[in-house]
């Protein structure tokens, strides 16, 4: 009776009718005779995702923070050094996981609010002459901030300084959304989680693996069992699991894989170039908010954080966005709570719901005592979507 709720945080994203619909399926047999026939073009087709042509993905019944750790545990030993940076929650979870795992981090402090610091990796990279630092570390989408970094210039970086360190990427908020090319960029470990970009439910941890890191598999020593690779592969080659996989999931993960070929990923990530653009041109008229992103260069196409104005708490402009308007906007994460709150702009998407979403936290904003001319936001939003959306916009 009163509609449906609408969802507009950065993950899980809305599941398209098509998955949820190949998703509903009786239970099979994960050794049948016929299984690999099903999971052997599912896991290539993965690869094109990613971008990779050699190497291979793996698909863990697990979440993203489990691909981080199959990602460490399968290709570095305790005690290795590794260069990583902190900017928001998920690259300070991934710091966090490092050291809980005995890595020892060579750690760049940045502002929230920007990225990776390519400079500062460079110098690193150029002054480690004995090539103690084993792997860098990347988060390409910090999901808390709204940060995009780039990781074709840490890549430069690396080959400029003749730097052999592993690269790994998390591309959780990224992969399958915006532009990431995993073998042009150099990526060595990227790991996705299927509940952002790849419009699924949460429940499979994707990573994909370079054959340098596979061979650097080969010498790593650290404990691992569940996630091992070697493990994996020997099922993987002709289809099959060491364990029981989320039969359904990876059937809704073929259909979203359809869904993303179908149109290639250039037309994905240029759709979520456009969405995005929307929503930043909301967040301009918007009296008193900002980008949490420090500029431009800065800005993501999968997620918008936005400092609420001076005076009004973030969370009631999620708490009246959920209660009244029955719209879920994404949380100010850690020292962001209170100061920010996010528009996920990610997965199944169109012009349409993103004015839905827009006018929700337009509405609520107001609500929480936000000085903000009526439909400025929204107005903004229409005028860039009526000039940018294409009239023959193929469904994903
Ligand atoms: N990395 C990033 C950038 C994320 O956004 C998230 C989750 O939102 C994670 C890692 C952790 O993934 P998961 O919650 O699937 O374990």
């Amino acid at each position: 009776m009163n509609g449906h709720s609408h969802l507009f945080i950065p993950g899980p994203t809305n599941v398209p009718e098509e998955v949820r619909r190949a998703m509903n399926i009786p239970m099979e047999d994960m050794r049948a005779p016929d299984f690999g026939d099903f999971i052997l073009p599912l896991l290539s087709d993965l690869k094109k995702v990613f971008r990779l042509t050699h190497g291979r993905v793996f698909v863990y019944p697990t979440s993203g923070t489990g691909a981080w750790e199959a990602a460490i545990s399968n290709t570095l030993n305790t005690g290795d050094r590794v260069l990583m940076s902190r900017f928001g929650q998920f690259s300070m979870l991934w710091v966090d996981m490092a050291e809980r795992l005995g890595l020892d981090v060579d750690l760049c402090e940045v502002d929230w609010g920007k990225g990776v610091p390519v400079e500062d990796y460079a110098a690193k990279l150029t002054a480690d002459k004995e090539h103690k630092i084993k792997a860098v570390f990347a988060t390409h989408n910090e999901t808390a901030t709204g940060v995009t970094s780039n990781i074709a210039a840490i890549r430069a970086a690396m080959d400029a300084a003749n730097h052999p360190a592993l690269l790994f990427v998390d591309g959780v908020s990224s992969i399958g959304s915006i532009e990431f090319e995993m073998e042009d960029w150099g990526v060595d470990l990227a790991v996705a989680g299927s509940q952002k970009g790849f419009m699924l439910p949460a429940g499979l941890g994707l990573l994909g693996v370079s054959d340098k890191a596979l061979a650097a598999h080969e010498h790593a020593k650290m404990p691992r069992c569940y996630f091992s690779f070697a493990d994996m592969i020997k099922l993987n080659d002709t289809g099959y699991f060491p364990y029981t996989p989320a039969t359904q999931l990876l059937r809704g993960l073929r259909c979203s894989l359809d869904m993303l070929l179908a149109v290639g990923m250039e037309s994905v990530w240029d759709r979520h170039h456009r969405l995005a653009s929307g929503v930043r041109a909301a967040i301009a008229e918007w009296q008193g908010c900002r980008l949490v992103a420090h500029g431009p260069e800065w800005h993501s196409d999968t997620v918008s954080a936005i400092y609420a104005p001076e005076g009004v708490d973030a969370r009631d402009v999620i708490a009246t966005a959920y209660h009244k308007y029955q719209t879920s906007l994404g949380s100010g994460l850690a020292k962001l709570a209170g100061r920010a709150f996010r528009i996920g702009h990610l997965g199944s998407l169109n012009p349409v719901m993103l004015c839905g979403a827009i006018s929700a936290a337009e509405m609520a904003l107001r609500d929480a005592g936000a000085v903000i001319e009526p439909g400025c936001g929204i107005a903004a939003a229409q005028e860039h979507f009526r000039a940018s959306t294409p009239t023959m916009q193929v469904r994903v």
